[in-house]
C-alpha cells in the first residue's frame, strides 16, 4: 500500500455528484455498531454505551435529508461465522430505530463466513438492489473483510463522515506532526505496537512508556522486573529499540517508579528495579508527575494504551494522571484505543480532548502504514 492522500478518498459529496440525486435511491452504509452488551441471566441482552450507534449519525442524516434510504450494516462481537442469538443485532436495531426511524439494519455481518472471508458471492449478495455505499466503520477498516472492501467494486462509494473525521485527525499526525510530539504508550502488550511503535519513531520527539510494556523494557536494560508481566521474546527488541531511538536522538521516557503488590499480596511502591516475588501494575506518581511534565511541554500528543491495570482500582492513578495531562494541555490530543477510551470515559475526561478515535487496532495501523485496505478499496472504486 501507498501513502494515502486524504483528498483522493471520495466524500459524501463526491458520491452526490457521481450518482446525482440520491432520492429513493438505497445506500449501503457500513457501520461499526459492534457495541458493548451486558448479557443479563434471563437472557435479555442491554446496550452498555451506545456511543457507536450515535457516531453514525451524522452520515445517516446527511443521506437521509437527500431522501436516499439507508441500509445499515455492522458486525457484532465473535459469531465466528454463524449465526448466533447473543449476537443477534435486534438491541441495536431497537436503539437506532428511536435515533434514526425509518433506517434499515441487517443482520451481523458475521453470521456468514463470507464476510470475513471475503467471499466474492457474499459482496454480491450484499450490493443486490444497492444503488451506492458509504464506508463509515473507520474501527473496521484495517480488515480486508467483505463489507468493507467488496462493494467499492460494485457500486459508487464514498467514506462516511466519520471515516473523514478520523482520516484528517490521524493522518494529520501522521504527515503534519507539530513538535513537540509525543506518544504515550501503555497497556499489556509490546508485541501488538511494535509496528506503530517503530513508525511513530520518525515522527514523534519522545515516547512515554508505560503499562506492562514497561517491563520488557526494564528487562532489556538488565533490571530485575519480580514477577511482573512481560513478553521474553520482544526483551531483544527493545533492547534494540532503546538502542535506535538513541541513535535518532529521541527520548523514551520509562517510569522510574512502579506501584504493584509485594511477595506478601500487599500494596507497595518501588523504583525501577523490582524486589523478587513484587509484580508492578502501575507507574507510580514519581513518572505519573513526570510524565505530565511531558505531555504538559508537547504540542501534539497521541496515547494508546493504559499506564496501568486501571480496572482495578488501587492501580489506576497513573492512567487517571496521564488522562488529566490529556486534558489539560495546549496540544492537540488525540486518543486511540478500546481500553485507553475506556479508561478516559471512566474519568469522565472524554470531552476534554480533541479527538477520541473510534478504532483501536485502525488507528495504529493507520498511523504505522499510512493506509488502510477499506481506504484503498474506496480510492479504486472510484477511478
Ligand atoms: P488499548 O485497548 O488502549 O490499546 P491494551 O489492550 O493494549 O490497550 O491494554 C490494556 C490492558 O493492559 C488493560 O486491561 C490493563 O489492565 C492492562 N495492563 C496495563 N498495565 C498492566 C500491568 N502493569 N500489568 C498487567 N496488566 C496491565
Ligand atoms: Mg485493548
Amino acid at each position: 500500500m501507498s501513502e494515502v492522500a486524504v483528498s483522493a478518498i471520495p466524500r459524501l459529496e463526491d458520491l452526490e455528484a457521481r450518482v446525482g440525486d440520491l432520492s429513493g435511491k438505497r445506500v449501503l452504509v457500513r457501520t461499526d455498531f459492534n457495541v458493548p452488551l451486558d448479557h443479563h441471566d434471563d437472557g435479555s441482552v442491554e446496550i452498555v454505551d451506545d456511543f457507536r450507534i450515535k457516531s453514525a449519525l451524522p452520515t445517516i442524516e446527511w443521506l437521509t435529508e437527500r431522501g436516499a434510504t439507508v441500509v445499515t450494516a455492522s458486525h457484532l462481537g465473535r459469531p465466528k461465522g454463524e449465526p448466533k442469538p447473543e449476537f443477534s443485532m435486534d438491541p441495536v436495531r431497537a436503539r437506532l430505530a428511536e435515533l434514526a426511524p425509518g433506517v434499515e439494519l441487517l443482520e451481523n455481518l458475521r453470521f456468514d463466513p463470507g464476510e470475513t472471508g471475503n467471499d466474492p458471492a457474499f459482496v454480491e449478495r450484499l450490493v443486490d438492489g444497492i444503488d451506492a455505499y458509504v464506508n463509515d466503520a473507520f474501527g473496521a477498516s484495517h480488515r480486508s473483510h467483505a463489507s468493507i472492501v467488496g462493494p467499492p467494486q460494485h457500486v459508487p462509494s464514498a467514506m462516511g463522515r466519520l471515516l473523514e473525521k478520523e482520516v484528517d485527525v490521524l493522518l494529520g499526525l501522521r504527515n503534519k506532526p507539530k513538535h513537540p510530539f509525543v506518544a504515550v504508550l501503555g497497556g499489556a502488550k509490546i508485541s501488538d505496537k511494535l509496528g506503530v511503535i517503530e513508525a511513530l519513531l520518525e515522527t514523534v520527539d519522545g515516547i512515554i512508556i508505560g503499562g506492562a510494556m514497561c517491563f520488557t523494557f526494564f528487562a532489556a536494560q538488565g533490571k530485575p522486573i519480580g514477577d511482573s508481566l512481560f513478553e521474553p521474546d520482544m526483551v531483544d527488541t527493545c533492547g534494540e529499540l532503546l538502542a535506535k531511538a538513541e541513535s535518532m536522538g529521541k527520548t523514551i521516557h520509562l517510569p522510574d517508579d512502579i506501584t504493584g503488590v509485594d511477595a506478601t499480596g500487599a500494596f507497595a511502591t518501588f523504583g525501577s528495579r523490582l524486589p523478587d516475588g513484587a509484580i508492578g501494575y502501575d507507574i507510580g506518581p514519581g513518572s505519573a508527575a513526570a510524565f505530565t511534565d511531558v505531555i504538559m511541554d508537547a504540542r501534539m500528543v497521541f496515547w494508546n494504551g493504559p499506564m496501568g491495570m486501571f480496572e482495578d482500582e488501587r492501580f489506576e492513578s497513573g492512567t487517571r494522571t496521564v488522562a488529566q495531562a490529556m486534558a489539560g494541555t495546549k496540544a492537540f490530543t488525540v486518543v486511540g484505543g478500546g481500553d485507553s477510551a475506556a479508561a478516559l470515559a471512566q474519568f469522565r475526561l472524554d470531552d476534554e480532548v480533541d479527538h477520541v478515535s473510534t478504532g483501536g487496532g485502525a488507528s495504529l495501523e493507520l498511523l504505522e502504514n499510512g493506509d488502510l485496505p477499506g481506504f484503498e478499496a474506496l480510492r479504486k472504486g472510484s477511478s
